[in-house]
């Protein structure tokens, strides 16, 4: 069943729900595909699904090698995720019946200078204390592993167990899945949440359509503040981190160009490179605090390819296919919100956002928490300490509050 056509074409009757999904990004799709499999009629709502942060992401499934200081808990539930991903990947592929693009290739981290290594040698001594399994190389135990890498590389760390999944063909896998699940998908934005009581009773749509539900899950990336009818302040902001990426392609001849994602600081800039087993090649990515701007730029494009060409030097050769902008949806404190929103907002109101630089790698264990949420009313205790109530003795997070800055640590 075409699951577009389901909607368009579904009656008043069928216009009620038990939630509404707002946003069909890989954290909405996955959600809401998880909870259909729990029993839960629930429906999507998004103009172009798989059109924001999902699509342009590089799909690194990188809990160790980015895990950074004082994000121990991010680190835990990354971990977590990633354990998940292979039984994932394997239900969604049977429920799918096409491949969902996961890849268990592991990462290599180089440096090149004193400084950079210095600071390698800190991350392994970091992983170390923390159990995480890396490996310190020589600069020509690196070579070993990939040869196209510069001569001029010092030293690298190679993390066994980070991962990628190509994340459009994880995004078609979802929606082929909630098509064979029957779960309406209406192609068009939702401009308001309906308040009966104090609490959620649906959806309004672009198009003037209303749909019943008592559950409401915000899955819009960084555009959950858009939608009208919450009180103010009762969802704490999200602000959009612009990156940019860089698409290109390998030629069968000169396959495998790389072997695993090969990630460094080329002058405190971070690059990496994220090989696919059908021959392309992902570059990224910049991290910019500009508003909701998705312009591609010449500076972008330069930088990325400077840098990828510095770690390897045969980036140069390859057919550029495409260069594209995604804004990573963040919190105050770079950590996902999952779960009801605080006592300001409306019950039955439940976010999954705010994932910044990780959320395709927190896919399966968001979508298993919203999912549990939906089927029980309970929040699995993995996700206590994400719950967007976290802020609410702070000062509430406003967009301005939020915006802590340019973070030079993100890359994805
Ligand atoms: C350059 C770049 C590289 C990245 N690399 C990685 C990586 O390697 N690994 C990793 O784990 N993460 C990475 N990320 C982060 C990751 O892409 C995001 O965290 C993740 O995609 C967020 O998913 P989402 O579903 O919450 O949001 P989005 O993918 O942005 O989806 C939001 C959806 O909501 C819809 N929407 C918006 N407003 C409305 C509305 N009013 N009504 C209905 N629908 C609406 C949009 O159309 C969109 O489809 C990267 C991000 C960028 C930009």
């Amino acid at each position: 069943m075409d699951v577009a056509r389901s909607a368009d074409t579904a009656s008043d009757a069928d216009e009620a729900f038990d939630a509404i999904v707002v946003g069909g990004g890989l954290i909405g799709l996955a959600a809401a595909w998880r909870a259909a499999e729990r029993g839960v009629r629930v429906a999507v709502a998004d103009p172009d699904p798989g059109s924001g942060a999902s699509r342009v992401a590089a799909g690194m499934l990188a809990p160790v090698t980015e895990a950074h200081y004082g994000e121990e808990p991010l680190l835990r539930l990354g971990l977590e995720s990633a354990r998940r991903y292979p039984g994932f990947i394997a239900d969604l592929e049977r429920a799918a019946g096409i491949p969902a693009g996961y890849r268990a290739c592991g990462t290599l981290a180089v440096a090149f200078d004193r400084d950079d290594l210095a600071a390698l040698d800190e991350l392994a001594a970091y992983h170390r204390r923390l159990g995480l399994e890396s490996a310190r190389l020589t600069g020509r135990e690196c070579r070993e592993l990939e040869p196209l890498l510069t001569p001029a590389v010092g030293g690298g760390l190679l993390v066994a167990g980070d991962h990628q999944v190509d994340n459009r063909m994880l995004t078609a896998a979802l929606l082929k899945a909630l098509s064979n699940a029957g779960v309406p998908l209406y192609r068009d934005r939702v401009v308001g949440i309906t308040v009966e009581g104090g609490r959620v009773a649906g959806a309004r749509l672009g198009a003037g359509r209303a749909l019943r539900a008592g559950l409401v899950v915000l899955a819009a990336g960084c555009h959950g503040g858009d939608i009208a009818g919450l009180p103010p302040g009762a969802v704490p902001a999200v602000r959009p981190v612009k990156g940019q990426i860089l698409r290109l392609t390998v030629p069968a001849a000169q396959a495998p160009f790389l072997s695993r994602i090969v990630r460094g600081t080329v002058r405190g800039r971070p690059v990496y490179l994220v090989p696919r087993d059908h021959g392309e090649l992902v570059v990224g990515a910049t991290a910019e605090e500009l508003g909701f701007d998705t312009q591609v730029t010449a500076g972008g494009v330069y930088g990325l390819l400077r840098d990828a060409h510095h770690l390897v030097p045969g980036v140069g050769e390859l057919p550029l296919a495409q260069a594209s902008a995604g804004l990573r949806p963040a919190s105050a404190d770079n950590a996902p919100l999952l779960g009801p929103v605080g006592p300001d907002g409306p019950r039955g109101l439940i976010l999954a956002t705010g994932h910044y630089r990780n959320g395709v790698l927190l896919t399966p264990v968001t979508a298993d928490v919203i999912a549990e949420l939906l089927a029980t009313g309970n929040l699995p205790p993995i996700a206590h300490g994400f719950r967007p109530t976290r802020f609410d003795r702070a000062p509430r997070a406003t967009a301005a509050a939020a915006g802590v800055g340019p973070d030079r640590t993100a890359s994805r």
